[in-house]
């Protein structure tokens, strides 16, 4: 069972309101809120309300108004953290960690949206 979903998680815990967040955005299906530890001036996690352990579980599983609301949330947040490429000396990296070679620690579907200094290489 590849998809098991422990309902423990710390995001779903978030998501149920019994651990505070700092959120930047909620919409209907998804939940954008400040990383704890950040690891850039910008680093705001992005995830779908729905039970999804990773980014291939979410996107063969999820509805279709479930992909669109959390690619748009991605966007919106993007838009409104100032990282989009066009500002100034913007642009940012988006990353979703995936299992154990992916070293997934919190296992319900997030994307890391990092920006606000250069981020340098990551693929040689
Ligand atoms: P992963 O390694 O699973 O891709 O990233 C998990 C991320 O969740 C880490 O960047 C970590 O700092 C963040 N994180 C873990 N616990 C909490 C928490 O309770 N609140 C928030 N806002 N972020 C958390």
């Amino acid at each position: 069972m590849p998809y098991a979903y422990d309902d423990q998680n710390i995001f779903a815990r978030i998501l149920r309101g019994e651990i505070p967040n700092d959120t930047v955005l909620e919409t209907e299906h998804s939940l954008a809120f400040n990383d704890i530890a950040p690891q850039a001036p910008v680093h705001v996690l992005v995830i779908p309300k729905g039970p999804y352990v990773c980014y291939d579980h979410f996107a063969l599983a999820a509805s279709d108004a479930e992909i669109a609301d959390f690619t748009r949330t991605i966007g919106r947040v993007c838009q409104m953290t100032g990282v989009q490429p066009g500002d100034d000396g913007a642009g940012f990296r988006l990353i979703s960690n995936a299992g154990e070679n992916g070293v997934q620690e919190v296992p319900h579907l997030h994307v890391h949206i990092l920006g606000g200094r250069p981020l340098g290489r990551m693929l040689q």
